[in-house]
């Protein structure tokens, strides 16, 4: 059985440019080795947006070295990408974007969300990439709900959707450059769910709404808890109805060297990725 390493809880809330108010829940500036291969996670909300006619969002900057993954539980989130990707996700879609070798991108609420305004809920997740592919092929995954397979769990327990890896046979929608499953779960009170997962992987459950006990600790809203990478099943009650993202990748053991929104392997990668974004080499894209 899968014993608990820590708990992390988010070190403050912040808003990212004008739209996403965000509780940072981990990084790779301070636990970069045991969330591998993923390096940041930002929960927002859920916050009450009233019904603008204005732009909520943050406008045009780079990433390089990894993914951005973004879960909407509410509300709506557009997008628009130098690698021509671009669309407006709502609850239960995902954007997975691959910025690899580069890409300038920007993230604002949905037209839609913000003519009606309401409560607002999303994570985004950031993923490493392994360094050979660090300068791959931008690319865009827009991952709508219909097409995440939605698993019922043992017992009537309830019901996993599965945005990426697998579980007994349903394949996840993303394609993921290494190992790694990403289940967007709802469980229902009193029921213990059993889980098998890959020993020596990262395994990390994180409970948006409810509470679990894992270990003979309580996980409540807002809190990640984080296994150790022993053993293969991992195995936790749920005290009330909860939403919970499960995390579980292998892990990369490679150096990271992160400088804001380029995550590479080494000081002069860095540098060469704001070089190249100072001389325009990350593309461009009409408002
Ligand atoms: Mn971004």
């Amino acid at each position: 059985m899968k014993k608990l390493a820590f708990i992390k809880r988010s070190s403050g809330r912040h808003w990212v440019g004008d739209g996403f108010p965000v509780r940072g829940i981990f990084s790779y500036r301070d636990i970069a080795h045991d969330l591998s291969p993923f390096l940041l996670m930002d929960y927002a909300g859920p916050t009450d947006f009233p019904p603008t006619t204005s732009k909520l969002g943050v406008g045009q900057h780079p990433h390089r070295g990894f993914e951005t993954v973004t879960i909407v539980y509410s509300g709506g989130v557009s997008h628009k990408d130098s690698s021509g990707g671009g669309g407006a996700i709502g609850p239960g879609d995902v954007q997975w974007m691959t910025a690899a070798s580069g890409v300038l991108h920007e993230e604002f609420h949905s037209e839609e969300f913000a003519r009606t305004g309401g409560a607002f809920e999303m994570i985004q997740l950031w993923v490493n990439l392994p360094s050979k592919d660090k300068m791959a092929e931008p690319n865009y995954q827009e991952i709508v709900r219909d097409q995440i397979p939605k698993v019922a769990l043992k017992n009537n327990a309830g019901t996993a959707r599965i945005i990426a890896g697998d579980y007994e046979g349903s394949h996840g929608a993303a394609k993921t450059y290494t190992a790694m499953n990403v289940w967007d779960m709802n469980l229902k009170e009193g029921h213990l769910i059993s889980l098998d997962l890959p020993e020596g992987h990262t395994t990390a459950l994180f409970v948006l709404k409810g509470k679990i006990r894992v270990d003979n600790h309580l996980v409540g809203s807002a809190e990640l808890a984080v296994m150790e990478r022993d053993n293969e099943k991992l195995e936790f009650d749920v005290l009330e109805e909860s939403t919970v993202l499960l995390l579980n990748g292998e892990p990369i053991n490679e150096p990271i060297v992160g400088h804001g929104p380029f995550v590479m392997n080494s000081k002069e990668e860095i540098l060469t990725a704001i070089e190249d974004f100072n001389r325009g080499k990350f593309g461009t894209f009409n408002r």
